[in-house]
């Protein structure tokens, strides 16, 4: 018996690495082992835990922002990113900026918005920083396209042997708390493509899904492409139009 409480005895161990340490008996013939070793390697795991954690919500980040649809090229414009050169540019990131940073006040009246003015005056970029700044910090959905893209994809549906109805593919585009349609305008809306943009709008619209839409066109000359309904649909909730009317920044290419 006084052997067997002997042998249980703390004893003094060596540790290749750290030296001498006290090892504790803890069952049959497992005694502990360095302790400076022990607290190294639950570092490590820690260390390795947060890095698969970090892996992880990347992943879901890349596969969330392929699936909004903006643009490879533009997942780095965020609103901090956008450079102000002039009163214009101001105005308008502060309107961007205030609309993202309002986004549920924005869902709770449905409030659109129309970027108008000519290519490469930075409506995309505040777009795509409204879009990634709502699903970064809020989780909001945000889907990205063209307005044929959209239209296209309502249309696409009419056709025999469709896999997706035209109530699904309407509800592609209800869905996401922010939709975003580019190049209003590119082409000329027939009557059809004007009924489904109709459609859309105004469904989000009940739903309070706030729709941003960006032409180069002039003012008048969206109103003509949209028609007054559409037109007076968008404005509806207070939507507002922010004109980019100073030049490109953009090199010529
Ligand atoms: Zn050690």
């Amino acid at each position: 018996m006084i052997l067997d409480s002997l042998k249980h005895e703390p004893r003094v161990a060596i540790c290749e690495t750290h030296g001498d340490y006290t090892s504790r008996h803890i069952f049959s013939a497992i005694w502990s082992k360095c302790p400076v070793c022990a607290e190294e390697e639950r570092a490590r795991a820690n260390i390795e835990a947060e890095a698969r954690e970090r892996q992880a919500k990347l992943d879901a980040w890349q596969r969330r922002i392929g699936e909004s649809g903006i643009p490879e090229r533009f997942h780095d414009r965020t609103l901090k990113s956008y450079k102000v050169e002039n009163e214009g540019q101001r105005r308008a990131l502060e309107f961007a900026t205030a609309y993202a940073d309002n986004f549920d006040d924005v869902l709770a009246t449905g409030r659109n918005a129309m970027f108008i003015g000519k290519v490469g005056t930075g409506k995309n970029h505040l777009a795509a920083g409204i879009g990634l700044r709502i699903m970064h910090r809020d989780g909001r959905t945000v889907l990205c396209l063209t307005v044929m893209r959209a239209i296209r994809r309502v249309k696409d549906t009419w056709a025999r042997g469709s896999t997706e109805s035209e109530t699904q593919a309407i509800a592609a585009l209800t869905d996401p708390d922010l939709l975003i349609l580019d190049e209003i305008g590119v082409q000329f809306g027939s009557q059809t493509e004007n009924l489904i943009l109709f459609d859309v709008l105004n469904e989000r619209y009940e739903r309070r899904r706030p729709t941003l839409l960006l032409s180069n066109l002039e003012l008048t000359d969206v109103r003509a492409y949209l028609g007054e309904r559409v037109y007076d649909r968008l404005r509806e909730g207070g939507g507002e139009v922010v004109v980019f009317d100073w030049e490109s920044h953009r090199c010529a290419s």
